[in-house]
């Protein structure tokens, strides 16, 4: 039985494709652009490009968020300054906030369980903490770690060692790293010595190293 679930945030509690395509095609029209299908696509390349870059260290979080779109609107020979482009769209993220299936249930009733739920996630700090609370979450966790804060990203060892100084009555056999993502959550996990779930919502891989895999955020009530 887990006492204390990190919780991702991005595409296991908050839907952030949907979120994402929403704002990035407002920030394309924003500039009077025409939006067409397969810039979203050409756009998650490039930035899923940047965030591995980011995950192993090789670049730093300002470089990525004020290059990515600047990046992107070279593909169509447009200037714009990245940095204001990652404003405009971060505003329209900031107020994305649909839920992933059975979330608000799923934390309230962990709540009434007794548990303890933090946020760790790799993301903007306000842009977070604004997009839990549009989405009525704000109030059920104990606590938000939120990689800009921590100062480092998952997977590595300082992001958990950082949430683990930070978690009253810590203990890690009781505590569990649930996400989407197998490269920084479930890899995270393993850097920390403590359990993991694999949210997964479509197919299940076969090998993902998760101590527990799940396709309904519900399950977790079972933990
Ligand atoms: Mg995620």
């Amino acid at each position: 039985m887990y006492r204390i679930f990190l919780l991702d945030i991005d595409n296991t509690l908050l839907d952030f494709d949907a979120a994402e395509e929403q704002s990035f095609k407002k920030m394309i029209q924003s500039y009077d652009l025409e939006y067409r299908e397969e810039m979203l696509a050409q756009y998650k390349q490039m930035n899923r490009h940047l965030w591995d870059l980011l995950e192993q260290g090789k670049i730093g979080r300002d470089e990525l968020l004020n290059t990515r779109f600047s990046q992107f609107f070279g593909l169509y020979d447009v200037e714009i300054s990245g940095e204001e482009a990652e404003g405009r769209y971060r505003k329209y993220l900031g107020n994305s906030s649909q839920l992933m299936p059975n979330t608000k249930e799923t934390l309230v009733r962990l709540k009434e369980m007794g548990k303890q739920l933090y946020s760790a996630s790799n993301g903007v700090y306000s842009t977070q903490i604004q997009r839990l609370e549009q989405a009525g979450l704000l109030h059920l966790f104990d606590g938000m770690f939120i990689s800009e804060k921590v100062g480092y990203e998952k997977p590595s060892l300082q992001f958990f060692q950082y949430c683990f100084k930070n978690i009253p009555n810590l203990e890690k056999g009781k505590t569990i790293m649930v996400g989407d993502s197998i490269s920084s959550d479930i890899q995270g996990a393993v850097n920390a010595g403590i359990d993991s779930c694999l949210f997964c919502p479509s197919d299940p891989p076969l090998l993902s190293g998760a101590t527990h895999t799940i396709q309904n955020l519900s399950e977790l009530l079972n933990f």
